[in-house]
């Protein structure tokens, strides 16, 4: 029974820092866009795009996915599946928290140690993501093999996108959460797909590097640091630069026999695609959001952890480690969709300079 014993202590924490979790649901997260795919799923004409995405995936399976769940559902899943992948149970428990932070903090607890995530990171994961997402234009093929466009949707202008993506981070930096914009309306069956692939791995991502800090040993430590955030002052474990990398590169390890290894089908490219893509997503977002902090709002904080080395240094760690198990062709979405992704957040950064200057 470790892992109830961890959520008692986890809850204990919640009412020593005086917290109740922000209203943040995964529904409110998702259930426009699944609305949409089921009503496009009713129209047969379009049945055949998305079947080719998603062809396990039943109306009714969809319809199970609207449950309204927490974001401790989430994180309860994503950490059942990697425990699942290694076989064993481990005295760790993954919870939201809502620190501001964009980062996990490992907190020591008598029965082992409390993964907290912060409960905005998983909000502007998402909401990013999405708004990403929506500026992108997804090919898909026909029987015939002939690459034709996602149907129905619109492309968002690009200067609307820089525009809502600026929203958000400023939303997330002001109130630690990017909920407080406008939401962005639901996206087409294809894309919906893709973009919660990678909405998934890159929060798994953030667990998975918690992860490797246990698999490599780090969690056995008497070396604590207090991390100032802002729900107060938390005495977490601390790590060092050798440690965090040692974290990615053992993240990398416990990633690679969660990806497909025989890609003969759409579904698995996509698999494979987002969980690389989830890595690269987290550090460029990371970057993004340093930046906007130190250059644009001129904030001495940094709200990053300072005992991580710098994301743009991480992401070329891992993809040093990821290329030893994967071929070249694998990374080829996530180099597109990143390289969509830092345009736009250079693009994001001049937008907020020119309107805080005036
Ligand atoms: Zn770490």
């Amino acid at each position: 029974m470790p892992k109830q014993q961890l959520r008692i202590e986890y809850l204990r924490l919640l009412e020593r820092f005086h917290l109740t979790l922000p209203k943040c649901s995964n529904g409110e997260r998702d259930d426009a866009d699944i609305q949409i795919m089921l009503s496009e799923m009713d129209s047969a004409a379009k049945i055949e795009d998305t079947a080719s995405i998603v062809p396990n995936l039943s109306a009714d399976e969809l319809r199970s996915l609207r449950t309204g769940t927490e974001l401790q559902d989430v994180l309860d899943r994503y950490s059942e599946e990697i425990e699942q992948s290694m076989r064993r149970e481990v005295p760790v428990y993954v919870a939201e928290f809502p620190t501001g932070e964009f980062n996990a903090m490992a907190y020591p607890v008598p029965a082992g140690t409390l993964i907290l995530v912060n409960t905005g990171l998983m909000m502007l994961v998402y909401r990013v993501c999405k708004i990403v997402s929506q500026s992108i234009n997804i090919a898909i093929m026909d029987a015939a093999g002939n690459p034709k466009h996602d149907p129905p949707f619109q492309e968002t202008p690009y200067e609307l996108v820089v525009e809502q993506l600026a929203e958000c981070v400023l939303s997330y930096l002001h109130y630690g959460n990017p909920w407080t914009t406008p939401r962005n309306s639901a996206m087409s069956p294809a894309k919906s797909v893709i973009f919660g692939g990678i909405v998934q791995a890159t929060e798994k991502f953030v667990l998975l590097h918690e992860y490797g800090h246990f698999f490599a040993g780090h969690f056995n430590t008497p070396k604590k640091m207090i991390h100032k955030t802002h729900v107060g002052a938390v005495n977490v474990i601390a790590k060092s630069y050798d440690e965090e990398t040692r974290a990615d590169l053992t993240a990398c390890l416990l990633l690679v026999p969660s990806t497909p290894k025989v890609i003969d089908d759409h579904p698995k490219l996509f698999a494979l695609h987002a969980s690389v893509t989830g890595p690269f997503l987290f550090f460029a977002l990371d970057e993004l959001i340093s930046k906007v902090t130190v250059e644009v709002l001129n904030l001495d904080c940094i709200p990053i952890s300072p005992t991580h080395p710098p994301s743009s240094k991480r992401a070329q760690i891992v993809h040093y480690a990821l290329k030893q198990h994967m071929p070249e062709t694998a990374f080829d979405f996530a180099q597109s969709f990143l390289e969509h992704f830092e345009k736009l957040a250079n693009d994001v950064v001049l937008f907020l300079r020119s309107k805080i200057k005036r």
